[in-house]
């Protein structure tokens, strides 16, 4: 199963792309540009968070890098033996994820860090492809309530018959989801989402396999 990337001058929604175009005067270096999956589509897991930082995804082009729920998600996946090599926050750092694949509910990076729900739909078909096109997958661990309702859509799947919750598993015909709080700066600094706890989601993923 093959599956698209969106590419460059992705035109579905009119907002981001206008924000693109805004940031691409601002911040001339950066990727500003659908961010792309991150990982070998081989992989049991996939990681779905929501939707890349400006100054993080947004600007390396490879998701949760340079973004500060990386810096929580990546040293854990790492602690796990879910990766390899130094976190650099750069995308030519050469850290490596094993059995697990990164990408985002929304591949642009959308003002506030908010998309709406018609930027989340246009978006769909490109996540319902990538789950789709990973032939191992086992595992999706969806990273807040926006990732756990676009993975069940994207599946065709009703949202009552799983309701998102911390640490919660729905089977989803041959996949199991896993929800977690999002390693948001936010869930972070308000005590929502603790290290300990996303540890404790990562090696429950690890139990699950
Ligand atoms: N960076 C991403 O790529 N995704 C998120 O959900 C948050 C930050």
């Amino acid at each position: 199963m093959t599956f698209r990337n969106p590419d460059k001058t992705c035109a579905l929604c009119e907002r981001l792309c206008a924000f693109r175009k805004d940031n691409r005067e601002k911040y001339p270096t950066y990727h500003n540009a659908p961010v792309p999956a991150f990982g070998d589509l081989g992989a049991e897991i996939l990681v779905v968070g929501l939707a890349p930082g400006l100054h993080g995804a947004n600007q390396t082009g490879r998701p949760f890098t340079n973004d500060y729920a990386g810096d929580v998600l990546y040293p854990i996946l790492k602690e796990n033996g879910l990766a390899k090599g130094n976190y650099l926050k750069k995308a030519d750092d050469g850290f490596e994820l094993i059995n697990v694949r990164i990408t985002n509910a929304v591949r642009c990076v959308p003002p506030e860090n908010k998309p709406t729900t018609a930027e989340e739909k246009n978006c769909r078909a490109f996540l319902a492809e990538e789950i789709k096109a990973m032939p191992n997958l086992k595992i999706i661990l969806s990273l807040g309530t926006i990732s756990h309702k676009n993975v069940l859509q994207a599946m065709g799947i009703k949202q009552s018959s799983a309701k998102f919750a911390h640490g919660a598993v729905h089977t989803l015909n041959n996949i199991k989801l896993i929800d977690s709080y999002h390693t948001s700066r936010y869930n972070i600094n308000t005590g929502v989402l603790t290290y300990q706890m996303f540890d404790e989601i990562i090696k429950k993923i690890k139990g699950m396999l």
